[in-house]
């Protein structure tokens, strides 16, 4: 197609180089939705370069020390900070979101990713015991694994992808890391910092392209042990398939459909805006974004007229405007997707009280062509409707009433995935009592995304396999050896 303005043009980064690419996909930008950007498109061949570049560079990388390691991690750290605004520029015009939600959420916790690595690294212990009647010692040892491959989603570019790069790298192993083909340019960006950083020549390598065939290549590529996977439940199973015939060691972060529990006694000065930031911050497009939200029937009335009236203050426009609050998604096709999940409420008899379809959206002159929807919020919906059961992963969120405790447990576990919760109550026991019986990987009550990095990450059933975080990233991204001395 025709471009009219110059377009930024990406390359891969093997062996320490970038490298350019025979052929190109063209990247959009989601406020304007224009072609801004040209990204590889890596087959087989830039992935096996990758590959190989990561496995010349493991002896050497794997052989320094967890001080040497922690230094360079710090050091990158520091340098993406230094570049905190230009990082969060380019995150806002690449993805979409808001330029506030990249300079306070996904640049900091990327600058943040690399620092907790640095400093978790110094602290693991392995273990030890003894059999004093046999005359024996056990230890464990831990080593890293080879060359790691990382794939990451569009969501939080730089911030997912940081969260793979981070710990893998700190434990000594080298990466072949592919972003997604739709979010590829703070990830560029970045590369152009690990000279400066100290990360030796091939200890970092980054492969743009799509999905089915870069993806697959490292996938498929025998040299990876092990993969660290964040997108949908659909790729989830493909990359399963894929990597089963080599035995992969696998981390999938999946999709979640997120219950937020209300109940009679919560503070709704609290629960309301925390509701209305986990339904729709980042347009909703977070794994952790809430979906389904279940009100006790006594304050439903309220809630919902309250919920729906600070819904419609969002502000929807150009994400480089510091005054909005919902940016653009990512892509045409997903804003077509989302748009249909409401049509397919409005044509079960559901109710939309604000946002797609029943209120307008005016967007500013430069914009008219972008991927925006204002914040949806969807009642009277059946629990097995579409708009119930899948991951809509936009600006929409469903209301629901509930009578009993037992009853919106059964409801909110209902679905087949199982990443996130929040339950809302001043009753301390209540609290405790749903937060053990909701099947989901992480419970937040009367808060939400507040996070300590050193806990396990991840979700159950269909949302995901294996956890990461400070231990749990140590042991997905180590290979341990029981020894046995007899003495
Ligand atoms: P979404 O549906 O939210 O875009 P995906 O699971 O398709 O999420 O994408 C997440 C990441 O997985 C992206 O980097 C994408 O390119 C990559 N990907 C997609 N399909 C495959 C595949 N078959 N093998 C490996 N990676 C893939």
């Amino acid at each position: 197609m025709a471009h009219s303005k110059a377009l930024l043009v990406l390359e891969n980064f093997i062996a320490g180089k970038f490298v350019p690419c025979s052929s190109y996909i063209d990247s959009y930008n989601p406020s304007t939705g224009e072609v801004y950007c040209r990204v590889p498109d890596s087959g087989k061949e830039e992935v096996e370069a990758a590959v190989k570049a990561a496995k010349a560079a493991f002896p050497i990388w794997s052989s320094k020390s967890p001080l040497e390691r922690s230094r360079v991690l710090n050091k990158l750290a520091d340098l993406i900070e230094h570049d905190l605004e230009a990082f969060a520029q380019a995150e806002s015009k690449d993805q979409g979101k808001t330029i506030t939600f990249a300079r306070t959420v996904d640049i900091p916790r990327a600058v943040y990713n690399f620092r907790f690595f640095a400093s978790s690294i110094l602290h693991h212990m392995t273990e030890c015991t003894q059999m004093a009647t046999v005359g024996c010692v056990h230890y464990t040892s831990r080593t890293p694994v080879g060359v790691a491959g990382l794939i990451s989603p569009w969501n939080l570019p730089l911030y997912l992808l940081t969260w793979k790069i981070a710990p893998a790298i700190a434990c000594g192993n080298t990466v072949v890391a592919k972003p997604s083909e739709m979010t590829s340019v703070t990830a560029w960006m970045m590369c152009k910092l690990l000279e400066k950083a100290g990360v030796p020549h091939g200890v970092v390598n980054v492969v743009f392209g799509m999905g089915a065939k870069a993806g697959e290549a490292l996938v498929c590529h025998p040299t990876v042990p092990l993969i660290s996977f964040t997108g949908s439940t659909l790729t989830a199973q493909r990359i399963t398939e894929k990597s089963a015939p080599h035995c992969k060691r696998l981390s999938l972060e999946l999709g979640g459909k997120n219950p937020a529990i209300v109940f009679d006694d919560a503070d709704l000065s609290q629960c309301i805006p925390i509701t209305l930031r986990s339904s729709f911050a980042n347009q909703g497009e977070i794994c952790l974004c809430t979906s389904r939200i279940f009100v006790q029937r006594g304050i439903y009335s309220e809630f919902l007229k309250k919920f729906v009236a600070e819904a419609k203050k969002w502000k929807v426009g150009n994400p480089l405007d510091p005054t909005v609050d919902v940016g653009a998604l990512i892509s045409k096709e997903h804003l077509e997707k989302v748009r249909s999940y409401v049509k397919k409420a409005q044509a079960e008899g559901a109710q939309v009280l604000c946002g797609e379809g029943v209120d307008s959206l005016a967007l500013p002159p430069g914009n008219q062509k972008g991927y925006f929807m204002l914040p949806t919020v969807i009642a009277e919906v059946k629990d097995d409707s579409c708009c119930m059961q899948e991951e809509i992963f936009g600006p929409v969120t469903c209301v629901v009433a509930f009578d009993t405790e037992e009853e919106v447990i059964e409801r909110a576990n209902s679905v087949k995935y199982g990443l996130a919760a929040t339950v809302w109550s001043s009753n301390v026991g209540r609290v405790h009592r749903v937060a053990q019986k909701l099947q989901a990987g992480l419970v937040w009550t009367n808060c939400w995304l507040i996070r300590d990095l050193n806990l396990p990450f991840g979700g159950m059933k269909a949302s995901g396999i294996g956890r990461e975080g400070g231990k749990d990233s140590y042991e997905f991204f180590t290979e341990v050896k029981t020894i046995t001395i007899k003495h």
